[in-house]
């Protein structure tokens, strides 16, 4: 290569990569391939799922060559668009119902685009003060759902000395849980921040139906997995209140210190909501921190028809909510909440940082208080859906699906052949065909090949179930009887 190379292109034309002249056009070509994607998706024609041997995928999409030669560019790049949607997985579909990922509307994809170009990297207000100010209006639209105080606008906030509950945006539920976890752990042993852990075991008591993360951040923070220790549940690994101290003292008996208990709202397996109020009487009695998961079923926080499975939620310390997942938002998009300030603002050092918010300040920066420095202006993907839906409408998405699945469930249930474990709580609904754990996975299987419908499996109680989570509105009852039809003419090619 010769040198200075590089130079002499910037000084031909410093903006050549960074010229929007196009982009008008671009974006309407986009959109409107976008639009023929999704009503196509949407009309149910062809495959939910096609996957590809990844090497026939790079192949097709030319990757290699593309990034050795460059010029990606005009039609050329409107071509590799096309073609990478025809090889993407569909979730405007009515056969995705495999996992928890919302279907987009447009206002969210629009904010997206909006993030993407100005690309505001949220956390400090002088970055994007509107970006900054949704972000703090949505923690406080939150903090109101549950029923904890919200914050005070930044000018207000030394005053009120941390007398109301915060929250921030995080990109995803696994690094919300995370910070719910450093919160809690920085509250019971504030010391271990600066310190270490020394000697002390902290434990933390979960149902062994918690979402994989929970260990995961246990394993992140030094504790290790086997910090989590399991409590006895009752039917479908729901938590039995009445069985939590034994376990705590078990555990001290074994030389460990529980500090804090995590209840799923709901499990991510069966879509089962643990009992809040009860479990919050057990953690005040016994001093623990009280985090309550609710990924996935935070939605019930927005319909007041479902709002009675979170009873008890606002006795919670903490909180997380995927809004990425029923809130009809873009990935990633979740929110971890504090009933006590202090303790979110505390959990990244020992020092209740927001006495060091002036009062001349114009806007309040998140950083102190989150692992991630850089985040996306994701607060605005939600606001574009919310502000479009309404307080009203986003109730009636999320209680349509919540029906939806109530009828689905029944049909599954009601074909021979068929079974469920229990009426579904959520829009997740597990299922059976015959009553043989292998032939599950092998008929989930032949869906996806089959590609018309997208499906997950899960164990529940040692024992594996196909799972459907009922995401999307366009997914109806004779959707599901179509499927159960294909699953029964696979099971007998089998
Ligand atoms: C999905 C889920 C998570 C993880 O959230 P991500 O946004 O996927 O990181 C955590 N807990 C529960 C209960 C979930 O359903």
């Amino acid at each position: 290569m010769k040198p200075g190379i590089w130079r002499r292109i910037d000084l031909e034309d410093p903006l050549k990569f960074h010229n929007y002249h196009e982009f008008s056009s671009d974006l309407s070509a986009l959109g409107q391939l976008l639009q023929t994607y999704v009503a196509n998706a949407q009309s149910g024609e062809g495959k939910t799922i096609t996957q590809e041997p990844m090497p026939s995928v790079a192949e097709a999409l030319k990757l290699e060559q593309h990034i050795r030669h460059g010029g990606l560019k005009g039609e050329a790049r409107h071509a590799f668009m096309e073609q990478y949607l025809d090889y993407t997985t569909r979730l405007h579909h009515p056969g995705y119902m495999a996992h928890q990922v919302a279907v987009t509307s447009p206002g969210t994809a629009l904010g997206a685009t909006i993030s993407a170009v100005t690309n505001n990297g949220m956390n400090i207000y002088e970055m994007g003060p509107p970006a900054s100010t949704i972000e703090f209006t949505i923690v406080n639209w939150l903090l109101g759902k549950i029923g904890w105080k919200e914050m005070p606008w930044p000018a207000d906030m030394p005053a009120a000395a941390g007398a109301h509950g915060a929250g921030l945006l995080t990109h995803g539920g696994s690094l919300a849980n995370l910070t719910a976890l450093l919160g809690a752990r920085a509250h019971a042993f504030p010391k271990f921040w600066s310190e270490g852990m020394g000697d002390v075991k902290p434990v933390i008591l979960a149902s062994a139906t918690n979402h994989y993360s929970i260990s995961r951040a246990a394993g992140i923070m030094g504790m290790g997995t086997r910090s989590v220790h399991h409590l006895p549940t009752l039917e479908f690994g729901v938590l039995d209140p009445d069985k939590v101290a034994a376990v705590y003292r078990q555990s001290v008996a074994d030389g460990g210190t529980p500090f804090m208990l995590v209840a799923n709202a709901c499990a991510t397996a069966s879509g089962l909501y643990d009992p809040l109020t009860e479990l919050a009487e057990v953690c005040k009695e016994l001093d623990l921190w009280f985090h309550v998961d609710g990924a996935h079923g935070s939605a019930a926080l927005a319909a007041p028809k479902l709002r009675h499975l979170l009873r008890g939620v606002e006795l919670a310390d903490s909180f997380i909510c995927d809004l990425h997942k029923m809130f009809a938002t873009n990935a990633l998009c979740a929110a971890v909440l504090m009933k006590r300030a202090p303790d979110l603002f505390g959990t990244f050092q020992q020092d209740a940082s927001y006495l060091f918010h002036e009062k001349d300040e114009p806007g309040f920066d998140f950083m102190p208080h989150t692992v991630e420095c850089t985040k996306t202006a994701m607060g605005l993907r939600f606001f574009l859906v919310l502000a479009e839906m309404g307080e009203e409408g986003m109730a009636d998405f999320i209680t349509d699906l919540h029906e939806e699945s109530t009828k689905i469930a029944a049909t599954i249930r009601d074909t021979p052949g068929f079974s469920i474990p229990h009426m579904p709580e959520s829009n997740i609904i597990c299922f059976r065909y015959g009553d043989d754990c292998e032939q599950q996975v092998k008929l989930r299987t032949a869906l996806t090949r089959d590609g018309r419908y997208h499906i997950s499996t899960t164990l529940l109680e040692g024992k594996r179930y196909m799972r459907v989570v009922i995401m999307n509105p366009a997914t109806r009852v004779s959707d599901i009887k179509d499927m159960l039809r294909r699953i029964e003419t696979f099971a007998g090619e089998t």
